[in-house]
């Protein structure tokens, strides 16, 4: 008894749950099993989903049929019972100054009945109905004006996300509401600021504590806008400083090989072999990159540039960069295909030169596999191309300079770092991907990574044609192709294959192809036919026919999707476009488009589309720019589902969003890049609250496993 003081004297953040007055075991256990609610810091920061806000009043006059709750003051002038099929309903008239409306009850009609009140004011607030006109409000919260004004008013309350067995088990959101308040009266003062007074001024944020009680429990509508903006900044702050910072640390304590000279391959290549003159763009990547490069630091860089912008050349000519400077470099492919091609444009582009190029893919026969170890590891082969065959323990290089992954959704960052392990010290990184990436998304996804951007065609590219046609139109589309390659041009034809219905789209595929092959027999038209299924030598010949125009159709599914290069193909039909994504779309599209000729993109669907189908095949046919494409994947599908951002533990978010608070991610990574430029290593006394909100977020290191 005399120390009871002393046990009751605080909670402590640290804390579980059980210490909160009314959470039992059994509570707690569930709230953590159901919502991840561990410690008292975890419920201070699991914050509601909406609020019910009884800050305003209408006027019966102002009610609109999509008003949803609402809060009147009125008077009762009349009640009566009104016989239905099934029972009876008691209505009440409710009227204000302004009009006149109807309060419904079906339950405890004759308790209610009695309590009522007739002529004396009320407060009422409930979900608002319209029917034939008239606006009425079912089993709404009454209180007498009276009442009403004797009582302090918690005029927004929260509404907590729960679950069905939360609510079955009596873990109601007025309970939740009860933990929290209760929460908030004992921690209030023991709730460290983790901002800066410099950040908290510049940007007029709130306090965190007053932040996190008004994020609860809002006075006001403004407040509660000032408490989110403040809790949503700090999120995204303390997110890109985490990056920023590991992308300063990177850069000055991992070392990276010097490539100082630009060398003879170099320069005879750009002076005598280049096989087109370099678009602007494509210029200022290859000074990015020979920027960075040269000075010493690590390179870790994201080569972003639509489909046919010409990635490859500048991924060329950074590995001569390498090859100058007496290192080797690599290319890593997701694909067979895409390895062989890349394999045959490198092949081409060096063939005046004197550099041993190799390829090196699982279906690479064991005695020129050996070869090719050995050229590697003596350091006669200058550039291997391969697929994740190069990951192999077998696979050594002798110095490896450069690293160049394409597109790199398809690579883990383990697999990434395995190429790494092989060497003395990691080689330069180039990451092209031709999923363009929203630049805030960008931002916050790969904030540990430099950036640059392909953002111009090569001259002389046609728009490529996009139309929307429904299955009806079948006939036409294959008159279409005929008239193509009649004009010496081949027509890509895609089947979807989506992995749960796998057996279905491959029936879809090889029935397509048979009423394709009847409509174009042989021998006066050839067909390819390309799978997942299919042996690797198998799909390399069917490709290859296609690539060297020995067929004029190919008809694939989704394996040609990536870097498939064949400028003869003017036509890609997609068939059940629907069912693909935009990103995918645009993907497919690129295939086309590559050389001089005009091209088509025919999007086949049935009939049948649902409001986002329909806004993707709309936006196909609009925009060919894949960054307006990336913009309206990211508002269908948010970003978490964007390609490339899957692992990505950045995007779970808890209350900010990438998408929406775009401005505000923008400003906090501002402020931390500002931070950090003035104390790298957050020591000076005015960043004393951000060090210790970053070490304890460090801490919980969910937040950071996922980034790269
Ligand atoms: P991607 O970025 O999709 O990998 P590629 O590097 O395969 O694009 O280039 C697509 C096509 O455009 C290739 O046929 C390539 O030779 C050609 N190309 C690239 N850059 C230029 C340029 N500056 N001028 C003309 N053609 C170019
Ligand atoms: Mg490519």
């Amino acid at each position: 008894m005399y120390f009871r003081y002393s046990y009751i004297l605080s909670l402590n953040l640290n804390y579980p749950i059980t210490y909160i007055k009314g959470v039992s075991v059994q509570r707690a256990t569930l709230l953590y099993t159901e919502l991840g609610i561990k410690t008292c810091n975890d419920l201070l920061n699991f914050f509601p989903f909406r609020y019910i806000d009884k800050t305003q009043f209408y006027q019966i006059k102002d009610l609109q049929p999509n008003s949803s709750e609402v809060q009147i003051v009125g008077k009762i002038t009349r009640v009566k019972s009104v016989a239905q099929k099934r029972g009876s309903r008691l209505v009440a008239t409710f009227q204000d100054a302004t009009g006149t409306m109807e309060l419904v009850w079906f339950k405890g009609q004759k308790w209610i009945k009695d309590s009522l009140k007739v002529s004396e004011p009320y407060v009422v607030y409930g979900k608002l109905n319209h029917y034939n006109g008239n606006f009425s409000i079912p089993h709404p919260e009454m209180e007498l004006v009276t009442e009403y004004k004797k009582k302090l008013q918690n005029k927004m309350q929260p509404v907590y996300p729960s679950t069905e067995k939360l609510t079955n088990s009596g873990v109601s959101n007025k309970l939740m509401r009860t933990y929290i308040q209760y929460l908030l009266q004992q921690v209030y003062d023991q709730i460290q600021e983790s901002l800066s007074e410099e950040i908290i001024d510049d940007y007029k944020l709130m306090p965190k504590r007053d932040a996190l009680l008004n994020v609860h429990f809002p006075k006001s509508q403004e407040n509660l806008t000032k408490a989110e903006y403040r809790l949503k900044f700090e999120e995204l702050f303390f997110i890109q400083l985490q990056l920023i910072r590991k992308k300063l640390i990177n850069k000055t304590k991992i070392k990276g090989f010097v490539f100082e000279n630009v060398g003879e391959n170099f320069t005879d290549f750009y002076q005598n072999h280049l096989p087109f003159q370099l678009t602007n763009a494509q210029k200022r990547v290859i000074k990015e990159v020979r920027k960075d490069v040269a000075t010493g630091a690590h390179m870790n860089r994201l080569l972003q540039g639509d489909v046919g912008s010409g990635k490859t050349i500048v991924a060329f000519l950074t590995m001569l960069l390498a090859i100058d400077n007496g290192f080797q470099a690599t290319i890593m492919a997701p694909t067979e295909i895409l390895a062989s091609q890349h394999f045959n444009a490198i092949s081409e582009l060096v063939k005046d030169m004197n550099l041993n190029v190799d390829i090196l893919t699982g279906s690479v026969k064991t005695k020129k596999r050996r070869e090719i170890h050995q050229n590697l590891e003596d350091g006669t082969l200058h550039i291997l191309i391969g697929t994740h065959a190069l990951l192999e323990d077998k696979v050594k290089f002798n110095n490896l300079g450069i690293a160049i992954i394409d597109e790199q959704h398809r690579f883990g960052v383990a697999q990434r770092s395995k190429l790494w392990m092989k060497n003395k010290m990691p080689p330069h990184i180039l990451v092209m991907t031709a999923t363009p990436i929203p630049r805030t998304l960008a931002m916050s996804v790969y904030g540990d990574l430099d950036i640059s951007v392909i953002d111009e065609l090569p001259p002389g590219r046609k728009e490529i044609k996009t139309v929307h046609r429904f299955d009806s139109n079948r006939l036409s589309v294959f008159k279409f192709m005929r008239d193509e390659i009649e004009k010496g041009r081949q027509v890509y034809i895609v089947y979807p294959l989506i992995q749960e219905s796998e057996a279905m789209d491959y029936k879809d595929l090889m029935d397509g192809y048979e009423s394709v092959s009847r409509e174009f027999p042989s021998p006066k038209y050839q067909i390819s036919i390309v799978h997942g299924k299919m042996k690797p030598a198998d799909k390399e010949f069917e490709m290859q026919r296609f690539v060297n125009g020995e067929t004029q159709i190919m008809v694939a599914t989704t394996v040609i999707e990536v870097g498939v290069n064949v400028p003869n193909a003017s036509v890609m039909i997609i068939e059940s476009s629907e069912r693909f994504g935009l990103s995918q779309l645009h993907q497919l599209r690129g295939r086309v488009g590559r050389g001089a000729d005009q091209s088509y993109c025919i999007l086949l669907s049935s009939f049948k589309l649902s409001a986002e189908a329909k806004t993707r095949l709309k936006t196909m046919v609009e925009t060919t720019d894949g960054f307006k494409i990336a913009e309206v994947d990211l508002k269908l599908r948010g970003p978490g589902n964007l390609m490339g951002t899957q692992q990505s533990g950045v995007l779970n978010l808890n209350i900010a969003d990438v998408v929406k608070d775009s401005k505000i991610l923008v400003a906090a990574r501002n402020t931390s890049i500002a931070v950090l430029q003035e104390d790298s290593s957050l020591s000076k006394p005015e960043n004393l609250n951000i060090k210790n909100t970053f070490v304890e977020l460090s801490k919980d290191s969910k937040i950071w496993s996922n980034i790269s």
